[in-house]
């Protein structure tokens, strides 16, 4: 279950309903792709997978929300696997981030996945 700072003010749990990472209002839509900080965090995840890859891969909003993503035929097949694991990683590290106030963190999202 996905909660958002909207129904945890509802339900008088927050007393904000704003985005703690931006301060825009909060949304489902905002929290899974219109969030800034979010968005930057993705593309540093997409540009290690590049990198790694030798790819030049961007995410559609359609791909980051569905997982179903169009790669380059050359890599091998385990690859969309480990795009799909670390693209449902990042995103519940994003979660975990936005309900403790942290700051998504690519040096510690990175470190996160190594332990
Ligand atoms: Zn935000």
């Amino acid at each position: 279950m996905v909660s958002l700072f909207k129904e945890l003010k509802r339900f008088k749990i927050k007393n904000e309903d704003v985005c703690s990472q931006c301060r825009c209002a909060d949304s489902l839509e905002h929290t899974c792709l219109d969030c800034p900080v979010s968005v930057k965090f993705y593309e540093e995840i997409i540009s290690w997978f590049n990198q790694k890859k030798k790819t030049k891969k961007t995410l559609s909003n359609d791909e980051l929300l569905f997982q179903n993503y169009e790669l380059p035929s050359s890599l091998p097949p385990h690859s969309r696997r480990q795009l799909n694991l670390l693209v449902l990683l990042a995103k519940k590290y994003v979660y975990a981030c936005k309900f403790t106030d942290a700051r998504p963190d690519y040096s510690q999202f990175k470190f996160y996945l190594i332990v």
